[in-house]
């Protein structure tokens, strides 16, 4: 009996599994045929009722198979390959963007072959596994879809944190904190624009909004090589002909911003933020020079260049209302390395303003400036220097005044203006002048040449709040 039962044992296990095969399928067909009856004017269900074969292997990265999808219709030809892990939520993603990726193709495909039976087109779809810190894959997949004359490329990344099983995105890269998305879109935007291979193919509008700080704008990236590489499809930042531009940012660089997992060990490497000041360099004098109520188009441009003579860093508190006037000088203060603060709109006393109107103020202001240099202030000044705790709760940003006045819009006089600086000079100072008058450029190079002299360092407002 026993010696039987081994026997039959197999046979009957055949049987049992092939029934289970045959119900199956006769499900599946009578669930498909039910579902193309209900949705017959559904293009996703024609498109996922196309045939295809995906076969599924093991790949070189443990836990990661290797899934390929290859049309058996000859008319819409694909090869698609994308991997898959052991965590549902990412082959969720995964899946999702394939199937998305593959449906689009195949409905352009069919409305095309509708109209030109020769209709030729094909999508391919292949990936790169890139391994970081024995802990997270980036996997970089490629698109490539051609229908009829038009080829589109565009990347996809998925970077996956395979201890923990998760999706890792740019807010989890860099611990959720808006002000270091704000830093580092604004380093990317800069450093994109000094891109050689770039260059004349950038589109300035979309550049700005491409790059605004939002974090779904930077969910494109990968981890190679102890970089963050970072990847704009086709025509969302420059032209078609500039293909996909890439920008790579070492790691150790991006030290100050990273969430405390991703930090690396480093010694002494230039980072994305400037480290605290060192002791020696606090011992160093600093001043920071600080021009109110322009932009004005022959008084700016002079201390402009008198900035430039002596290699000096000042810092504008500009009105929006002259900003919206004078764009190009806008530019030329922030191009040269200046740092420009907000200075309301129309110069009002906000003390005596409600709050919506103090807001109003800011706002129009902060957006003038924005759109010229695709940068947000750091800094607010109030009018007058009046403020209090309202209004310091409202604007979002730190309000600075000033430690000595020139009361150079009062004695409007050239020679005074060293004499008014030399009275109150101390370290780290914050000298208060106005570039709308023309006295203030005329006296300016006194002020320069003595403080150069006496061995003070010009630093901006921002710079010099560090060593307050
Ligand atoms: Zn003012």
């Amino acid at each position: 009996m026993k010696q039987q039962r081994k026997k039959r044992g197999p046979w009957i296990d055949v049987t049992l599994i092939g029934s289970i095969l045959v119900l199956g399928v006769i499900i599946l067909f009578l669930t498909v045929l039910d579902d193309d009856f209900r949705f017959q004017q559904s293009d996703k269900t024609e498109a996922a009722l196309l045939e295809s074969e995906v076969t599924e292997e093991t790949s070189a990265f443990p836990g990661i198979k290797i899934a390929t999808d290859i049309s058996n219709d000859p008319s819409i030809p694909f090869a698609i390959q994308y991997p898959l892990a052991t965590s549902e939520a990412f082959n969720h993603a995964m899946t999702t963007y394939i199937t998305s990726a593959k449906d689009d193709y195949i409905n352009t495909m069919r409305l095309k072959l509708n109209q030109d039976k020769e209709a030729s087109g094909e999508l391919n779809i292949s990936f790169e596994t890139f391994e970081y810190d024995n802990n997270y894959y980036s996997f970089v997949l490629t698109n490539s879809t051609s229908t009829g004359d038009t080829t589109e490329r565009s990347v996809q990344t998925f970077l996956y944190d395979y201890e923990t099983e998760r999706l890792v995105d740019m807010r989890t890269l860099l611990n959720g904190d808006l002000k270091s998305l704000e830093t580092f879109a604004a380093h990317v935007r800069a450093e994109l624009k000094k891109q050689p291979e770039l260059k004349g193919l950038l589109v300035e509008e979309k550049l700005l909004t491409e790059t605004d700080a939002k974090w779904r704008l930077f969910s494109n990236f990968a981890l190679i090589d102890e970089s963050l590489v970072l990847y704009f499809n086709e025509e969302t930042i420059a032209t078609k002909e500039a293909g996909i531009p890439t920008l790579t940012t070492s790691l150790s660089f991006l030290n100050p911003l990273l969430a405390p997992e991703f930090q690396i060990q480093m010694m002494n490497a230039e980072t994305i933020v400037p480290p605290t000041p060192a002791v020696a360099d606090k011992e160093k004098k600093h001043v920071a020079l600080t021009f109110d109520d322009g932009p004005h188009p022959k008084v700016t441009k002079q201390i402009l260049d008198l900035l430039e003579k002596y290699e000096a860093k000042a810092t504008f508190f500009m009105l929006g209302s002259r900003v919206e006037y004078y764009p190009d000088l806008v530019r030329d203060v922030h191009n040269a390395g200046h740092e420009i603060g907000n200075h309301t709109w129309t110069h009002p006393v906000l003390t005596k303003l409600d709050s919506a109107k103090i807001l109003k103020e800011f706002e129009t202001t902060e957006q003038a400036i924005y759109n010229i240099i695709g940068e947000h202030t750091h800094i607010f000044r109030p009018p007058y220097g009046a403020t209090n705790e309202r209004v310091k709760n409202l604007v979002p940003r730190t309000s600075v005044n000033w430690s000595i006045d020139t009361l150079d819009w009062k004695h409007r006089n050239a020679s005074q203006l060293l004499p008014m600086v030399k009275k109150q000079l101390h370290n780290n100072s914050i000298i208060l002048m106005h570039d709308i008058h023309q006295s203030t450029a005329d006296g300016l190079e006194s002020v320069l040449k003595h403080l150069q002299a006496e061995g003070y360092a010009f630093l901006t407002v921002s710079e010099i709040l560090q060593y307050q």
